[in-house]
């Protein structure tokens, strides 16, 4: 079996199926001479494609024509991401709907950017404008690889920026195709460009290049912190969508059957490679036993098969090589003193014996200050503790350095209020869990990131501040 990192033969790199093992496709390295000249053409179609200038509601017709686009090839890129990642092909069509409403709502915030004025004061008035960086880089994980795509490539575009997106070598197969069909929705050569490569080579020369003005990334930890050390240096703003290792926090009080749901979706949903993934359980100490008995019986049901099969609830991990991390993960906590209560190994049988399938698992008995309460695993695993008092579950819950996002399970509003603005995170959901609209800011406090994408936000992550001055 395929352990080793995605294979690179000669000058390309080759995505395959990890519910198979088979080859999906293969794309080219971009070599660092090459990576020069799309700096180049993309700073040429910047300054002479007509895009900057374009009135905004013409910018928003093209937004708009590759939303179409992408409604046109719906099924066939949920299927292609689908075979990239593995993931469920019901999540597969999600993500494009997502891809496709992204394009769509920052056509219309195209049209709504206006310009502040200042009413005269005394002999001048004043003006502030948006104006693009010219070329941005927008790097991407392999997790959800159209939606990430969207989500920074659409703003990007809207704010009149030409963009180099770098998506990851464990996924390199969508970025292409949002670069095909923004093309022949009209948006001018060199605006979108794909580079293509490992993060280490290709990702760290796209940070460093010195035509490159922002840096847009989403992705682990670390390697946040390397770029934003690269963008700290060369003083370049950068966005930093990073890791995060979320507590969902049920009380004794809460519709307890939709509480179970939410936490088993919200942890066995794509795998756990999600970054809002509910990774950590909180549960009031009264109800401890009850609920995690539910979870743990709703986990071992959980039907888990090929991405495509009828009824599949999770497929396979992305790939052979981080299926082995989610394995070592498991095995420390193991070493730790963690007791598995379901999955914790491979799943037996013919169904899954060529794909990079692992089974849900549920850990308990050990603290927050375990290494795998404090690490993400970013895979199908939840870990449970116990809280005895509102004060006892705050401490717990912030107690790690990520603060992407958190769930709450009460009946009581006022109890909702004070703990939601207790915990450290960017998102936090109450009775409900991972909902995610274009209209709403996201990003992490503390080590979960630096920025917030969606929303108006999301256009201004992309656009410099002018102030100008006419004196009357
Ligand atoms: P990763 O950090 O390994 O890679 C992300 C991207 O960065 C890839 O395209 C990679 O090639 C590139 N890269 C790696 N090293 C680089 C470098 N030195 N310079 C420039 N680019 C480099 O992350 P991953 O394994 O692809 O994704 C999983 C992580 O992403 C998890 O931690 C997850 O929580 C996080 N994530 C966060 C969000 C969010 O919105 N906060 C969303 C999805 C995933």
């Amino acid at each position: 079996m395929d352990t080793l990192p995605p294979s690179t033969r000669g000058e390309e790199l080759i995505s395959s199926d990890p519910a198979t093992g088979e080859e999906v496709g293969r794309v080219r390295v971009t070599t660092a001479g090459e990576l020069d000249r799309m700096v180049e053409r993309a700073w040429h179609a910047f300054h002479n494609s007509g895009w900057k200038a374009l009135l905004p509601h013409r910018r928003a017709l093209v937004l708009q024509a590759i939303a179409d686009g992408l409604v046109a090839e719906k099924e066939a890129l949920a299927r292609l991401q689908m075979r990239d990642n593995g993931k469920p092909l019901a999540e597969c069509r999600a993500m494009v709907e997502s891809a496709i409403g992204t394009f769509r709502y920052y056509a219309g915030v195209c049209e709504t950017i206006e310009t502040d004025v200042t009413p005269p004061r005394g002999d001048y008035v004043s003006f502030t404008l948006l104006e693009p960086f010219g070329v941005v880089a927008c790097i991407t994980p392999w997790n959800s690889p159209i939606m990430n795509d969207a989500t920074k490539v659409a703003p990007a575009l809207a704010a009149g920026n030409a963009v180099l997106l770098k998506p990851s070598e464990d996924s390199p197969l969508l970025a292409p195709e949002l670069a095909r069909i923004a093309r022949q929705a009209g948006l001018p050569e060199g605006m979108l460009q794909v580079v293509q490569g490992k993060g280490a080579e290709i990702g760290a020369a796209l940070v460093a290049h010195p035509g490159v003005r922002m840096i847009s990334f989403t992705g682990g930890t670390v390697t946040g912190r390397a770029i934003g050390r690269v963008a700290g240096e060369r003083l370049v703003p950068a966005a930093l969508e990073l890791g995060g290792k979320s507590p969902h926090v049920v009380f004794a009080d809460a519709d307890l059957d939709h509480a179970v749901a939410a936490v088993v979706a919200g942890i066995f949903g794509s795998a756990g490679q999600s970054c809002v993934a509910g990774s950590r359980l909180l549960i009031e100490a009264s109800v401890y036993d009850d609920v995690l008995r539910r979870v743990v019986a709703r986990a071992e049901t959980l039907r888990v098969a090929a991405p495509d099969a009828e009824g599949v609830e999770m497929g396979p991990l992305a790939s052979f090589h981080h299926r082995d991390r989610v394995i070592r993960f498991v095995d420390r906590a193991r070493a730790e003193g963690g007791r598995i209560l379901c999955g914790g190994c491979v799943p037996d049988g013919a169904e899954y014996a060529r794909g990079a399938y692992y089974l849900p698992t549920v850990i308990d008995g050990l603290g927050m200050d375990s290494l795998t309460c404090q690490e993400e695993a970013f895979g199908p695993v939840l870990v449970a503790l116990p809280f005895k008092d509102e004060a006892d579950l705050i401490a717990q819950a912030n107690d790690t350095a990520f603060g992407l996002a958190c769930g709450i399970w009460t009946e009581s509003f006022k109890r909702a209020w004070r703990i939601g603005r207790a915990l450290e995170a960017g998102s936090v959901w109450i009775n409900t869990y991972k909902q995610s609209v274009t209209t709403t800011p996201f990003g992490g406090f503390k080590n979960s990131g630096i920025g917030r994408e969606k929303g108006i936000d999301g256009l201004r992550l992309y656009a410099q501040v002018k102030s100008m001055y006419f004196g009357l």
